[in-house]
């Protein structure tokens, strides 16, 4: 020490250190390499509710959680597997949850630095920590939070589907309205018009439904359109638009298809439904339909037209006799 420099007015003493230490409300301590307590300050010692004496000696893990002290192996493993010389580890900070004396639970946040002695040998670690358990409390419960809004917003994702696919569905059938249908014929007779393609719609109504209802019944007519609806449905192909127009009355726009493919479709499902025997009040049903084709753009060019020689052409087929398709060259 130099004569000539003015003594420190206030040399700093051990007592003023850990004055400072406690002054600051963190919790210092220092650990052998095993990790067990050397030092421990006042404030660790009242955070974790132990006398300092009952602190002394033992393993620093011994007061985590599981979790935890598997954690801080794990990173410990994770830095001595990098081949690191811990003389060139910079603060290691990690957080979990200690015991305290009295059985609580409590969120620790820490901050330790390897020490070394003089000939660098490594001899433990120094930290400091600060209870975290407000603050990982609050982080907790808005992760929970949010989960919460996540399954919320999946939830209305879903109402907000299912509005969707009511809002084009006919309730009895299942099959798409007469808006959607609408909405969907348009764009589509838009694309073939652009491409030069060809589109086909089969109009068909159900024969002598009147009958169904004034023998069996209302309810067991709308049986008999389910069925119906559920046979179209299930005949239709990637592309095709099944649509109840209302009533007994159904269509199915093609697209793609030509009149002959058309007519050959239509015939397919006049025979399906010809032989179909629908269970009702312990009676068999039997179902015929009349359908008529009509094509872009040879017949019509647009939907309203399309739709138009379609349904004459339906009524063609109830004038020849009904069960039957009629397309070009019938009407
Ligand atoms: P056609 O062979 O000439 O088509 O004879 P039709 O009896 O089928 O013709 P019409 O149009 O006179 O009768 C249709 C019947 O369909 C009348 C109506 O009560 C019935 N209907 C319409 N909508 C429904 C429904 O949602 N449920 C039931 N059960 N019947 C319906
Ligand atoms: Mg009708
Ligand atoms: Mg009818």
């Amino acid at each position: 020490m130099s004569n000539d420099s003015p003594a420190d007015p206030r040399p700093i003493t051990e007592a003023r250190l850990l004055a400072m230490i406690n002054a600051s409300g963190d919790s210092f301590w220092e650990t052998d390499v095993d990790r067990r307590f050397v030092h421990i300050s006042d404030n660790m010692c009242r955070m974790m509710g132990y006398p300092r004496e009952q602190l002394r000696g033992r393993s620093v893990l011994e007061f985590m959680t599981p979790e935890y002290g598997a954690e801080v192996v794990r990173q410990a493993q994770a830095r001595a597997s990098e081949d690191m010389p811990l003389a060139h580890v910079g603060p290691i900070r990690h957080e979990g949850e200690f015991f305290r004396q009295d059985g609580a639970r409590i969120w620790i946040e820490t901050v330790s630095v390897p020490v070394f002695d003089d000939d660098g040998r490594h001899i433990g670690y120094f930290g400091i920590t600060r209870e975290a358990t407000e603050r990982k409390r609050a982080e907790l419960a808005l992760v929970a939070a949010n989960r919460q809004l996540e399954v919320q917003l999946r939830r209305i994702q879903e109402l907000h589907e299912q509005m969707r696919e009511h809002a084009i569905r006919d309730d009895l059938t299942g099959l798409h309205n007469r808006r959607h249908f609408v909405a969907v014929a348009e764009q589509e007779l838009e694309r073939a018009r652009s491409h030069g393609a060809s589109l086909a719609l089969v109009m068909v109504d159900i024969d002598h439904f009147k009958d169904v209802n004034d023998t069996h019944g209302h309810p067991t007519g709308d049986v008999a359109l389910k069925a119906f609806g559920a046979m179209l449905g299930a005949a239709t192909q990637p592309g095709d638009l099944a649509c109840r127009l209302g009533g007994e009355e159904f269509c199915v726009l093609l697209v793609g298809t030509g009149h002959e493919a058309a007519v050959s479709r239509a015939e397919g499902w006049r025979s399906t439904l010809a032989q179909m025997v629908i269970p009702v009040d312990g009676t068999a049903l039997r179902l015929t339909a009349s359908f008529g084709v009509a094509t872009f753009p040879e017949h019509a060019g647009t939907l309203v037209e399309l739709m138009k020689v379609a349904d004459t052409r339906m009524y063609s087929a109830k004038d020849l006799g009904r069960d039957r398709v009629v397309g070009d060259g019938v009407a």
